[in-house]
């Protein structure tokens, strides 16, 4: 009767619109083969990042830290760490002892116009940080060497000298790029008259968490981050590294993953979404792998399909919500939420409500279902990189079966629901013949860049 033909129509037209959302999604949806392509490719500017002749155009930089050895337990002294570059700028103090490390730390914020002005204010206000901190801490009689988390791309030529190659994440501060960092910040101190310490080390963040995991577990080689920005490094064995003399032993390679893809090789896989996403930043055609993954980004991406939703008249019956123009709107806390399993689609509609969307349940289930699908596509990308890493090392060592420790940091990975288990998940079934254990860093990069510090000051106490 008419009932039923209701119930069809009714039917017939959720159907259609399932039909519909699949077909935005499509895109972000990933299989295997595409996984192991990514894999591939990654391995491939992995070897072009670490040979010489071909290291000026891989896409992969393969940059050198000099950090040789993960901490022994016999380091000591007393550090101070700046960790610059998260979602943070953080000034520390780390006491590094027999019994164990503890530290004192102190968050600083860096507005805007500090990030994107000029170098000098930028680290005349990181000394101002610097100085607060040691006042507030009754640290100013003493002169401390200092370990210095960088999270950006440099080429280092030694711990304590390296350049920035460019920034990423937000930051453009003038008269940086190609410049010395250490040097920037010692003559920052040297403007301020500061003597109370001594820039000995400077590491990225990957490193420092590393380093920090490696304090507590012999097997972590690799450190990872998923944050505001995202990247990886591991340790490789020195006749690998085509970039830097001498084949003995092992030197940690910041690998710079953030910029897979800028040579053109990940381009069959951005979705238009990711385009607009990457057109509308600071700097866009670059960090591409990074802008896929990433919590700086991932918000954006959802965004723009949203947007795109509400145009093919799949989200808010069609109305347009100009509150979806605003950039930004969703933060990587916002992704996070949403996905939280057992929260109610009340909860999420109220969430919705919050952001000024006026959201029915139906719009709720949607905006879930679009997050999950950039959530899942980041964390198997991450895990397709982490695959050609450890894959890497497997091969490098002659070994049938790898155990090995990943030091991970982050926000995302830290408070996203599901990244990690699908991050896991998605690189078990990429290279099964890796044993890969996560372990997650308390404060990672303070405590690392204390403890290659304290390797740094060794070695130049040392030679005195
Ligand atoms: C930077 C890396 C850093 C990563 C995570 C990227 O944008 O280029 O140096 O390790 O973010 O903070
Ligand atoms: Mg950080």
């Amino acid at each position: 009767g008419r009932g039923a033909a209701m119930v069809t129509a009714v039917a017939l037209r959720l159907a259609a619109q399932s039909r519909a959302v699949d077909e935005v999604l499509a895109p972000l949806r990933l299989s295997r083969a595409d996984l192991e392509k990514v894999q591939a490719l990654m391995r491939q500017e992995m070897d072009r990042g670490l040979c010489k002749e071909t290291n000026p155009t891989a896409s992969v930089r393969m940059l050198p830290t000099y950090v040789t050895h993960t901490p022994d337990g016999t380091e000591r002294g007393d550090f101070l760490a700046l960790d610059l570059g998260g979602t943070n700028f953080r000034v520390l103090v780390v006491r590094v002892t027999e019994e164990g490390i503890t530290m004192a730390s102190e968050i600083y914020v860096i507005p805007a116009t500090i990030m994107q002005g000029t170098g000098e204010a930028l680290f005349d206000h990181i000394l101002d940080c610097i100085i607060d901190f040691q006042m507030k801490q009754n640290l100013v009689t003493q002169m401390l060497p200092l370990g210095f988390t960088f999270s950006f791309p440099c080429q280092q030529v030694g711990l304590d000298k390296a350049l920035l190659l460019t920034w990423t994440k937000g930051f453009s501060a003038s008269g940086c790029v190609g410049k010395d960092v250490v040097q920037l910040l010692r003559d920052a101190a040297k403007r301020k008259q500061h003597l109370g310490m001594q820039v000995v080390a400077l590491v990225n963040d990957t490193v420092g968490t590393m380093m920090a995991c490696g304090y507590d577990d012999p097997k972590c080689e690799i450190g990872l981050i998923v944050g505001t920005g995202t990247n990886a490094c591991y340790m490789e064995e020195m006749k690998n590294v085509g970039t830097v003399e001498g084949d003995q032993g092992r030197m940690c390679i910041n690998m710079e993953w953030g910029a897979f893809g800028d040579n053109g090789c990940l381009d069959h896989l951005f979705t238009q979404f990711d385009k607009v996403v990457d057109e509308t930043t600071i700097n866009p055609g670059k960090q591409r792998f990074e802008k896929l993954i990433s919590g700086m980004y991932l918000g954006e991406i959802v965004r723009q399909i949203l947007m795109a939703m509400v145009e093919k008249q799949l989200l808010f019956k069609g109305r347009p919500c100009p509150k979806l123009q605003t950039r930004n709107i969703f933060q990587t806390k916002f992704l996070s939420t949403i996905e939280l399993n057992g929260l109610a689609l009340r909860q999420i509609r109220a969430i919705l409500n919050e952001l000024e969307l006026d959201a029915s349940f139906e719009d709720s289930v949607l905006m879930r279902e679009v997050c999950q699908a950039v959530s899942l596509r980041a964390a198997q990308l991450c895990a397709a990189g982490l695959a050609a890493v450890v894959e890497k090392m497997r091969e490098s060592r002659g070994l049938d079966q790898l155990s090995v420790t990943v030091g991970v940091d982050g926000t995302l990975y830290k408070l996203h629901p599901c990244f990690s288990d699908n991050l896991q998940k998605t690189l078990k079934d990429l290279a099964p013949k890796c044993n890969v254990t996560f372990l997650l860093s308390e404060d990672g990069s303070g405590k690392g860049a204390a403890l290659v510090a304290a390797v740094a000051d060794r070695a130049a106490n040392a030679a005195k």
